[in-house]
């Protein structure tokens, strides 16, 4: 029998809908989406789209068909996205870029998921030939495989500056960019304001169970629209999720701060285990990971090592471990994290 889950923190996405987000969802007034006649779906997108400085959004049934949907408008085949080479495109949608747009990725090395407009300046092709072309630039607020990365709003201006320079589309995967807003203090409208296309992710730190919201100029959303219809995105009435949604942006943002300082109190605990390797500087959100390879251990060994004892992370491959917080993670529940660590470390 697998052991019972007791702190879970595999991923933000394992929020469970709260008992008062489930009522108001129960509660929602529903229509059809694909007709506009679903006023929790319509007012969910007017909602992002004002959050974000856009003209319009369209919900969408996750973040991955946001990121789809947006590489392919911005791409034709043959075309290069810029992207950090921890970028959830280029390693957790299946090949998704090369699949629906045709286009190929290229990953920069940025410093934990962060990446310069220097780098960004250096990596665009000349016009030529031989080579593809160069179109879009993608930037993940958070930085998720950076350790939760908070992209300073200055590096961001410098980088959408490059890519207006050089006529590229701009694209933010925002997944978590309202930690960052949480974290840093900068309004969302502040960090989206250079980029075409911009998303949300509900269903992250949020704690909506299912959807993300993209936006951008009215012509683009149409676009969106067709391209969620094509896919099969279009749902029917879909209030009765979007609602979860609503209700996360109205209450659960702010105390976003709780799992900040719940992952500060973990990195800083498990820093101080031998064998550990962590600058509890670099959390600036909701990620903690830190490399075990001092340890002896491999991920996947250490991991099963803390399921036993009811403490799930997840793995990042080859030597590192990742550990998130969120809703559903307590204070007394990352110090127990930290204690288990050390026991099954230390023996
Ligand atoms: C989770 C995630 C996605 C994909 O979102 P889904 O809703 O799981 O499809 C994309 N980008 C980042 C950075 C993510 O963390």
């Amino acid at each position: 029998m697998p052991t019972r889950i007791r702190i879970e923190l595999f991923s933000d996405t394992m929020t469970k809908p709260t008992a008062e987000m489930r009522r108001f969802m129960c509660d929602a007034e529903v229509g059809d989406e694909q007709k506009g006649e679903d006023p929790v779906v319509n007012l969910l997108q007017e909602m992002t789209a004002e959050l974000l400085g856009k003209e319009a959004a369209v919900f969408l049934p996750s973040g991955t068909m946001c990121n789809q949907i947006a590489i392919k408008l911005h791409c034709r085949p043959g075309d290069e996205v810029l992207m950090d080479r921890t970028a959830h495109p280029l390693n957790a949608e299946a090949g998704g870029p090369a699949v629906l747009a045709g286009a190929i990725v290229s990953g920069l090395p940025g410093e934990r998921g962060v990446f310069t407009a220097e780098q960004v300046r250096a990596a665009v092709r000349p016009i030529t030939r031989y080579q593809p072309k160069t179109r879009l630039v993608s930037v993940e607020q958070t930085a998720n495989m950076g350790g939760g990365t908070v992209w300073p709003l200055q590096t961001i201006q410098e980088v959408c500056g490059v890519a207006r320079q050089h006529q590229l589309f701009t694209h933010m995967d925002g997944a978590r960019l309202f930690n960052a807003v949480i974290a840093s203090g900068v309004p969302a409208k502040d960090y989206a304001a250079g980029f075409d296309s911009v998303w949300i992710d509900l269903s992250k730190g949020l704690g909506a169970p299912v959807g993300a919201v993209l936006a951008g100029s009215k012509d683009f959303i149409f676009e969106a629209w067709q391209w969620k219809q094509r896919l099969g995105g279009a749902m029917r009435q879909a209030g009765i999720i979007a609602a979860g949604g609503v209700y996360a942006l109205r209450h659960h943002v702010d105390r976003l701060a709780e799992d900040h300082a719940n992952a500060k109190v973990l990195a800083a605990g498990l820093a101080e285990i031998p064998g550990i390797n962590l600058n509890p500087k670099d959390v600036e959100s909701n990620i903690v990971i830190f490399d075990i390879a001092k340890t002896g251990l491999t991920p996947p060994l250490l991991l099963e090592k803390l399921l036993a004892h009811g403490l799930r992370m997840s793995p990042v491959f080859p030597t590192r471990v990742r550990a998130v917080t969120h809703l559903d993670v307590s204070r007394s529940q990352v110090e127990e994290a930290v204690k288990i660590v050390r026991q099954v470390l230390q023996g």
